[in-house]
């Protein structure tokens, strides 16, 4: 299985090779602010197993434990396509909505379901 992610012009990409590790939903303020969307989802690969091709941008943010996290983003078109944390050293987080396919994994968990907007259903009630 491989998949790519791209950003919306296209130049920023990131080729994925197998499953992802994890695919987390994330509610939080932060990431709120990064997609302009009410919540955020990474899928997490190995380091290994994502090629990267094309220019990109960086920023550097703390999160709430304590561990950074770099985004890198389209100079171009300004999506945010990958993302470094810390804590995880072997992972790259992959936005899902960058791979634009429908069947991609469910998140298998959500995480600071405190900023979860009202209308928005918990991922419990969406499970098969
Ligand atoms: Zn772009
Ligand atoms: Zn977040």
């Amino acid at each position: 299985m491989q998949r790519e992610a791209t950003c919306s012009c296209g130049k920023l990409r990131a080729l994925c090779r197998g499953e992802p590790k994890l695919v987390s939903l994330c509610h939080c303020i932060a990431c709120q602010k990064r997609t302009g969307t009410p919540y955020g989802i990474a899928a997490f690969f190995s380091k290994e197993n994502v090629q990267i091709t094309g220019p990109y941008k960086s920023y550097k943010r703390s999160s709430d434990s304590g561990f950074g996290l770099v985004f890198h983003f389209c100079g171009e078109c300004g999506s945010t396509v990958f993302w470094e944390p810390s804590r995880m050293p072997n992972l790259i987080a992959v936005g899902v909505g960058s791979f634009g396919e429908s069947s991609f994994p469910k998140p298998s968990q959500e995480v600071h379901t405190e900023c979860r907007h009202s209308w928005v259903a918990p991922l419990d009630d969406l499970r098969d």
